[in-house]
């Protein structure tokens, strides 16, 4: 098993460091953090950013109020399947995508994988289906995913990970991915848990924005992203739940899992720089 971590997709939303705490300018740099695995199973993509059909027509995909709000950088480069392709492999090479949840900088590159199966807890897809109210119709786009012909739906199952209930043994997958639900920011939010060869890898998607809420006892997140979190959130108890359990788990179990969340673009450098190291040949 081999694990790519992609960057697809970049906001720059106008407030700098008050939202991701580093750019010097007036607009701050946020990333969409995916993963590829290479597993015996084919490939495996973890989260999809947005994908070509949303560079190639964004107003027929995406809401005007989050393509604003977020200032979304359309940019073909950024697009999971652009950066599969450079890796060597092509689109019908994924077989499976399993997703933390469907908002549109999650969702989008769904369809550029017309032979994949696509994970997601069931409750996410209906509140997905649903849409109720301004923020969901904005946040859920159907024409994203309304031509994916294979879903799996899962429920909460209650096998033990880490404190944590996991759905395990998802369809079709390697036993080594876990669905880790987290729900707060949607209904149907899950982390995706990866037991790879060096340890646990824990993609915790939108449950927590920012990397000093996590490894540390006194948590600090910016103002832009706390707004943004509390824009988005549907269930205030269980997300900051979910936050204290995984900031419990980021301290208590830092040599066991290693975690990260979509949009941090300095945790994304970190892994993808660490990544890198690893499949580099080792000079002797
Ligand atoms: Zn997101």
């Amino acid at each position: 098993m081999r694990v790519h971590h992609l960057n697809c997709g970049c906001m720059c939303p106008i407030g700098g460091a008050l939202f991701d705490g580093f750019s010097r300018g007036l607009t701050a740099c946020l990333v969409c953090h995916c993963l590829l695995v290479e597993t015996e199973q084919g490939l495996v993509l973890i989260d999809t950013g947005f994908g070509q059909r949303d560079i190639k027509a964004p107003l027929s995909r995406l809401s005007p109020f989050f393509m604003n709000l977020n200032r979304i950088q359309f940019e073909q480069k950024y697009t999971a399947l652009a950066q599969i392709e450079q890796l060597g492999f092509k689109a019908n090479d994924v077989r499976h995508i399993v997703l933390t949840h469907l908002d549109f900088d999650h969702a989008g590159g769904l369809e550029d994988f017309p032979e994949a199966t696509v994970h997601v807890m069931l409750s996410e897809i209906e509140a997905a289906r649903e849409r109720r109210g301004f923020i969901a119709s904005g946040r859920y786009r159907p024409s994203q995913w309304d031509e994916i012909k294979q879903w799996k739906y899962y429920t909460n199952a209650g096998e033990p990970w880490f404190g944590f209930e996991a759905v395990r043994d998802l369809d079709g997958l390697p036993p080594e991915i876990l669905l880790i639900p987290l729900a707060g920011h949607t209904r149907g939010h899950a982390g995706i848990a990866i037991d790879t060869p060096s340890g646990w890898l824990l993609h915790a998607g939108d449950a927590y924005f920012y990397r000093d809420e996590m490894g540390t006892s006194k948590p600090r997140c910016t103002p832009g992203l706390r707004a943004y979190q509390w824009l988005m959130e549907v269930d205030r108890e269980a997300r900051l739940y979910n936050q204290e359990r995984l900031r419990a788990l980021s301290l208590n179990h830092s040599s066991d899992v290693q975690l990260f969340c979509s949009h941090d673009a300095i945790e994304f450098q970190t892994f993808a720089d660490k990544n890198n190291s690893q499949l580099q040949p080792s000079k002797q």
